[in-house]
């Protein structure tokens, strides 16, 4: 039995953040251990590669039916693991089976080779797998991360080697299992229990030859240097602080509703969540007004029960640092509108929070807030929400609420990210790419591009000509 201690500096422990209970551990990887599961993936690789895509997806597809048939029992491992409310949580992996779904049948469609026109003989460019992939995948989203980089790219033809987060060990290893009774061979996808220093290692190793990580900025920053020491493709998928900006025309029922699960989703834990809510003058005040109860009116509960309207945050550590972030902001010179402390009951809930006043030399004004604290800004006009919502080191989604879809779009264009959403905040769908830009990171997964990130793209010519003299 391990002491408290011990527990402590395990990184692998399945803890449920709704009673602090602690579940399981998980011993790390023996740097042993990873060599032969790095060698089994890059063995499999030399045959999954020469599969066709009909062949290859046989094993997605099925994998995708079994995500859709045990829906619950996903759910539930998730819900215990990180306190994702059980509807969210089951919506989750219904998602991630269709992402599998999705890719079993376009990948072929999306990776045909495309004819060219040089001025003689004939050309195309093909695509060809690379390799082992390494993909660092973070706890918000435990099913869906992984399914976002397995679809696309064991349906391209490489394999995977997975490292999840420290405090979703039982999700990681449900997903790795359901590969296995989708009948995968050895090795086409490895959940590696390492650390961050076995990651290093993994990322330098001549067999993997490429890296997809999702997470925060730091985490980023490290791991891309690292693939960029060593050549290889890379794309991350990073934090973000979108705006939601609300224009002078907008249905204020519709976006307070828009505005309320924009944040409020996944406890806010979600990279695109709403974080900096932009509302011109002539609605600001109404907006909040309702927003405000909006918020107020959740109430923190057991996520396994489906009444429950809001969960707790993933780990005590996720609130610790959330709310020191919320004292920092308001000893800054930031207003406390809403919340802003622990919830008074077992586990790790936060009140729904508003922050307003944050003035652009308080850290609040740049910093990501990962849960349910809303930033809160009015501004003049259409013109200053523009400014204001381009004046982030970020630059992942955004939302613009005006009941002129025409305006939305021109407003949406002038954003500086990867993503716009116009009267809506959904992004879940399996055909829409997914990323940004500045320090939410490059590269996108989902949709046509997704499969394209890891992928050879060979020119292949042909012309009947004498070399020239
Ligand atoms: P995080 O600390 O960066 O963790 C994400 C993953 O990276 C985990 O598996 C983590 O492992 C690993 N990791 C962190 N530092 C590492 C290092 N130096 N070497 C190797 N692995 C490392 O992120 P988080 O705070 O848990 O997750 C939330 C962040 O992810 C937010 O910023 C959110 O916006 C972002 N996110 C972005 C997207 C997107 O698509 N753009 C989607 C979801 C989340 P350990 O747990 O073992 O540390």
């Amino acid at each position: 039995m391990a002491t408290l201690k011990e527990y402590k500096a395990m990184t692998y422990q399945s803890l449920n953040p709704a009673t602090g209970k602690l579940l399981k551990k998980f011993d790390e990887l023996t740097d042993k251990q990873l060599e032969e599961k790095l060698a089994t993936a890059a063995t499999c690789f030399e045959t999954w590669k020469h599969k066709t895509y009909a062949e290859r997806a046989i094993v997605v597809a099925k994998a995708a039916a079994i995500m859709h048939a045990k829906a619950d029992e996903f759910a539930q491992i998730m819900t215990l693991e990180m306190g994702k409310r059980i509807n969210e949580a089951r919506g989750e992996v219904e998602f991630s089976s269709s992402i599998l779904a999705y890719y079993a049948k376009n990948a072929e469609r999306f990776l045909a080779p495309v004819k060219l026109n040089p001025k003689v003989g004939e050309a195309h460019m093909e695509s060809s797998p690379i390799g082992v992939i390494f993909g660092v995948e973070p706890w918000n989203f435990p099913y869906y991360q992984l399914a976002r980089v397995a679809g696309p790219h064991l349906m391209a033809g490489n394999v995977l080697v997975v490292k999840h987060a420290g405090c979703v060990p039982q999700c990681a290893i449900a997903f790795e299992k359901l590969w296995i009774e989708a009948g995968a061979p050895a090795g086409l996808y490895t959940n590696l229990l390492i650390s961050h220093d076995q990651s290093d290692r993994v990322v330098d190793d001549p067999r993997i030859k490429g890296v997809a990580l999702t997470g925060s900025v730091a985490a980023g920053r490290s791991i891309a240097a690292r693939a960029g020491q060593n050549l290889k493709i890379s794309s991350m998928e990073l934090g973000g602080s979108d705006a939601f900006i609300v224009l002078d025309d907008a249905d204020l029922e519709h976006t307070v509703k828009w505005a309320v699960w924009g944040k409020m989703y996944n406890t806010g834990q979600t990279c695109c969540a709403a974080k900096r809510f932009i509302v011109v003058e002539e609605l600001a005040d109404k907006f909040l007004e309702k927003f405000k109860a909006a918020l107020a009116a959740l109430k923190p509960g057991d996520p396994m029960d489906e009444k429950t309207t809001m969960g707790p945050l993933s780990t005590e550590q996720a609130l610790i640092d959330l709310l020191k972030q919320v004292n920092s902001a308001v000893a800054k010179g930031a207003k406390l509108l809403l919340g802003g402390k622990r919830v008074d009951r077992p586990g790790s809930f936060m009140e729904p929070t508003i922050l307003t006043d944050i003035k652009p030399d308080n850290p609040a004004f740049r910093d990501e807030f990962f849960g349910p604290v809303a930033l809160f800004f009015r501004v003049k006009d259409e013109d200053a929400a523009i400014a204001l919502a381009n004046d982030s080191d970020f630059g992942l989604g955004g939302s613009v609420f005006t009941k002129d879809v025409a305006r939305g779009k021109r407003v949406a264009s002038r954003v500086d990210t990867g993503m716009m959403f116009i009267n809506n905040i959904s992004w879940s769908d399996a055909e829409l790419p997914f990323g940004g830009i500045k320090n939410s990171g490059y590269g996108r997964e989902l949709g046509d591009m997704g499969i394209q990130e890891f992928v050879n793209k060979k020119l292949v010519r042909t012309a009947s000509m004498e070399a020239p003299v």
